[in-house]
């Protein structure tokens, strides 16, 4: 991976590595089995800057690149997915949109708070009626004297409840498609003040007077993420200023779909971070799991199946680094981040449902994580983008890019 990572990427990674194994290894079980949000982990996460990584440092963040933020998320989801995405779901989705598409007064009241991970963020896009086909907003904003008012419920959100600043998307003109959609600044109080105040993170009494009409709605209880919050955030006539619209009126579905495009190779790095995790479980069991007075791993049925598993990693690890290695350089890079994510979520499936394989009963069993990394890995395939919608979005892109030829 030398085309892409240097010597101070290396050394991050293995910081990030350090962490992980160290503070994340230990609780990740218990928090998966208690649905139970990694507040502690989280302060030290702020403390090591992992929730600015790539954010200028004038704004409060590491100022380091795009790889970097993404080593952060692989790293931290080879250990635990759930780590993985409430520093992803917070970086590109809650805040990289505050610091493309917003003023700069915004960014200075917002970006601070969120890449210190003093306070945690979150993107609502997802409602109830409208999915995969995200242009199709019922959530409103309707003007009053100049400022906003917003009514909808955006679903599956991550951090709805522990999170209080969020960018949201409502219609603003019910004529005009995916052009009458735009984008706003909302924030609330954390539905865990305790918790926040216990661990010094997640609380910003300067964000006050919050949102009126902004709240969390039920937590969701799923099969994997269990220890990142998933919840409704509802807008009950949500009376937001005009300085909070994001971006100017009509562009927010547009600016959405580029934050998703970012976010994919975000989703793609924790992907590989699972793969490349049960991989590694998988591989130190070999050795020590004896049938027929041998270690399992001298078996080439077993070897064949890692060496795939390693073989197919590696090609995600490029698809991965080549996406954000495009977008470092300012050219297109959505139809690779599709393709990254769609390949690395199919990946993470395979290899985690192989681990368990391979580990036999106990493989099946929370004594070993692989069971926690595949039904993490499932989701992967659905967040930010269907792996049916990627397909979509890879041929639209290939069809735009095909030659024109002679009509016959
Ligand atoms: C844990 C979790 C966290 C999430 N976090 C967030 C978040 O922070 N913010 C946010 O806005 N959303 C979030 N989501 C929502 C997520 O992005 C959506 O669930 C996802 O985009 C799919 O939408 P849907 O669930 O409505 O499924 P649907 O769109 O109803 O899809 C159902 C099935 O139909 C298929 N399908 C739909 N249209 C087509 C088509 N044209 N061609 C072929 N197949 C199609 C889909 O691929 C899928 O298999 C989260 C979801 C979960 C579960």
């Amino acid at each position: 991976m030398r085309l892409y990572l240097d010597e101070k990427h290396e050394r991050l990674r293995a910081g990030v590595r350090a962490f992980a194994e160290g503070e994340v290894a230990p609780v990740a079980a218990r928090l998966d089995e208690e649905s139970r949000f990694p507040w502690d982990n989280v302060a030290k996460m702020a403390e090591r800057g992992y929730f600015g990584v790539n954010v200028p440092t004038e704004y409060g963040g590491l100022g380091l690149d795009y790889l970097s933020y993404l080593l952060v998320i692989e790293e931290l989801s080879r250990v635990d997915a759930s780590h993985g995405i409430t520093v992803s779901a917070h970086s590109t989705l809650g805040m990289s949109p505050i610091l493309s598409f917003g003023t700069e007064a915004q960014r200075r009241r917002y970006v601070p708070l969120l890449a210190t991970g003093t306070v945690l963020g979150g993107f609502g896009l997802t409602e109830p009626g409208s999915g995969s086909d995200s242009a199709r907003s019922r959530t409103v904003a309707v003007r009053e004297n100049g400022d906003w008012k917003l009514s909808g419920s955006k679903i599956f959100i991550t951090h709805a409840g522990v999170g209080e600043v969020f960018v949201v998307t409502a219609v603003t003109d019910r004529d005009a498609g995916p052009r009458g959609i735009s984008s706003f600044i909302v924030t609330k109080p954390t539905t865990d003040p305790e918790e926040a105040a216990r661990v010094g993170v997640g609380h910003a009494e300067e964000l006050a007077p919050y949102t009126p009409g902004v709240r969390a709605g039920k937590k969701e209880d799923k099969m994997g993420w269990r220890a990142s919050d998933t919840r409704e955030l509802v807008l009950d006539d949500a009376e937001v200023s005009r300085g909070d619209l994001l971006g100017d009126e009509g562009e927010g579905f547009i600016n959405f779909m580029k934050t998703l495009d970012a976010g994919r190779i975000g989703i793609s790095a924790l992907a590989l971070g699972l793969a490349q995790g049960a991989l590694d479980e998988a591989l130190r069991f070999s050795g020590v799991r004896r049938q027929f007075d041998r270690p399992i791993r001298d078996f080439q049925g077993v070897q064949f199946a890692l060496a795939d598993m390693a073989t197919e990693i590696e090609a995600g690890r490029h698809l991965t680094y080549h996406a954000a290695w495009l977008k470092e350089r300012g050219e297109p890079y959505g139809k690779q981040a599709s393709m990254a994510k769609l390949y690395t979520s199919e990946l993470a499936m395979r290899t985690t449902t192989r681990a368990v394989q391979l580990m036999g009963g106990y493989g099946y069993t929370n004594e070993y994580p692989v069971e926690r990394m595949m039904r993490d890995a499932k989701i992967c395939e659905i967040g930010e983008g269907t792996s049916e919608i990627q397909r979509m979005v890879i041929a639209r892109t290939l069809f735009r890019e095909e030659e024109p030829r002679p009509t016959i």
